[in-house]
């Protein structure tokens, strides 16, 4: 709001500024009402969940009938009911036989300027009401996206826009318009603009992904990308970034990739694609125990590689299963619900056949309609493999750029159910989205304070209506979202993210 006061423009009179007083006061005398509930939406001082199942995070299990006190965004108190006094003036919220867990983080998302115009409810909305409170924006190429970007950060962080808190890194290097360039001013740049780590993408070449990795860290940016097709998983391990950005990446390592031929961007592009994707999985006839069997000893010393590195792992494996059901299966992607919130332009292009993953259709040609699956399931695998080798994941879902069907918020759910089916038990997925993702941010910010139902920590919490250590996809039906320490309840969020009616 403006402060018209201090607009030369607006002429205020003593006299008029005493009729406007009259009027306000007779008006707030005529409508008490008005007055009280001005007084409900502001934030009550302490919040009480009571007598609510806790699933900390800290360990595997459940804290049964406990209360949890919450302050200016943070948790102040937790303990069994009987033991935590309720200040007075405190809200209550009842959790009788429900279960109160952290609140979710999509480590890999991407953030654009373009939301305000084209989506029908604003993305950040759609991450709360699904119990995403925290969100990492990976790249940026265009200077509107960033300059958005950071302004809505501090203007969550600040409380003056409902969403979950953000950190996004800055400029990309190494795509297809700056591979050839000097990465160094990128870096510098994102420094100055106070962004909070550098991503980096595939076409780096291994002298310059020296120089990107050296140089950011030097910087204090935290490092995470693509694995560059120069450089290959033996590259990044011998000079280790801080991060890959999907269990995707490692795809191409147990392709029989030839790397010792520089390529550009455009040659690298038709070469995987064309020639690799199908032509290494036609060779096992899609056959994925078959493939594992032959490529044991590659898997195995390839997730040794990546835990030598001492890299973390985004994961976006919904990439993989929503190829395949946009390819495969169009009915089933079609029906879901979430797409009504996708950009108009997005159904769109989905109908006229020319949606993003629809174009590798071509790609994969006659004969190789299995590829889809395939792949999904060999990144599954390798989430597995990564995981029981002790890597650390971080629950991601590469949601954000509106091109291809990821819808925000929704789509960690997904992320969330792809981790179970690969082998974590729910407990550990969840870890991937609470305790690692807290781990990763603390990299970034000195604080490791969100993620666990603790005192101290950042008040992001969901309520929800059955336990999640025994199936994840309560937490999709959330009864309830803090965010920031502020509390809305399914009602409040369905309005928020309420769809325009449509004639
Ligand atoms: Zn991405």
């Amino acid at each position: 709001m403006n402060d018209l006061s201090r607009n030369p423009l607006v002429c205020t009179s003593g006299n008029h500024v005493l009729r406007m007083l009259v009027v306000i006061m007779l008006f707030a005398l005529m409508q008490p009402s008005l007055w009280a509930a001005d007084r409900i939406d502001t934030e009550p001082v302490v919040t009480a969940f009571m007598h609510v199942n806790i699933v900390p995070m800290t360990r595997e299990t459940v804290l049964e009938n406990y209360t949890v006190l919450v302050r200016a965004g943070r948790i102040l108190e937790v303990g069994p009911a009987d033991r935590v006094a309720v200040p007075e003036g405190a809200r209550m919220i009842d959790g009788t036989d429900k279960y109160l867990l952290p609140g979710l983080a999509d480590m890999h998302m991407h953030t654009y300027a373009s939301w305000e115009e084209e989506y029908p409810v604003s993305p950040f909305l759609l991450f709360v009401a699904n119990g995403v409170t925290t969100i990492r924006s990976l790249g940026h190429n265009d200077e509107r996206s960033l300059d958005y970007t950071l302004a809505a950060r501090d203007e969550i962080e600040r409380g003056d826009r409902i969403g979950p808190a953000l950190y996004t890194c800055g400029w990309m290097t190494g795509v297809s318009t700056n591979w050839d360039k000097d990465p160094v001013p990128y870096l510098l740049a994102n420094r100055e603009s106070g962004c909070d780590c550098e991503k980096l993408y595939s076409f780096l070449s291994l002298a310059d992904y020296h120089k990107v990795v050296s140089f950011a860290h030097t910087l204090g940016l935290y490092v995470m990308g693509h694995i560059p097709y120069d450089v290959g998983l033996e590259g990044v391990a011998a000079y280790p970034m801080d991060e890959i950005a999907h269990i995707e990446e490692l795809d191409w390592e147990l392709w029989d990739v030839d790397r010792s031929v520089e390529r550009s961007p455009r040659e690298w592009t038709g070469y995987l694609f064309v020639d690799r994707m199908v032509k290494v999985p036609r060779s096992f006839d899609f056959d994925m125990e078959r493939f594992v069997g032959a490529k044991e000893q590659q898997i195995v010393r390839m997730v040794k590689r990546v835990k030598e590195s001492g890299c973390a792992v985004s994961t976006t494996v919904i990439i993989g299963k929503l190829i395949y059901e946009k390819l495969i299966t169009p009915e089933l992607f079609l029906a879901r619900p979430e797409l009504a919130y996708m950009p108009p332009r997005y159904l769109e292009a989905f109908a006229r056949g020319k949606e993003k993953h629809q174009q590798i259709k071509k790609m994969i040609g006659e004969g190789n309609e299995a590829l889809p699956l395939f792949k999904y399931e060999m990144e599954k695998m390798i989430t597995a493999r990564l995981h029981q080798a002790g890597v650390p994941l971080l629950l991601g879902t590469d949601t954000g750029s509106g091109s291809m069907g990821i819808v925000q918020g929704f789509s960690i759910h997904d992320e969330l159910a792809i981790m179970v089916e690969s082998g974590l038990s729910p407990y550990e997925a969840l870890c991937t989205g609470t305790v690692n993702a807290s781990r990763m941010i603390s990299k970034i910010t000195g604080k490791d304070d969100f993620g666990t139902v603790e005192a101290g920590k950042k008040a992001d919490l969901v309520l929800v209506n059955g336990n999640p250590l025994q199936d994840v996809s309560y937490i999709k039906s959330n009864l309830g979202v803090m965010v920031n320490g502020r509390w809305f309840s399914r009602e409040e969020l369905d309005r928020m993210i309420a769809l325009p009616e449509s004639d």
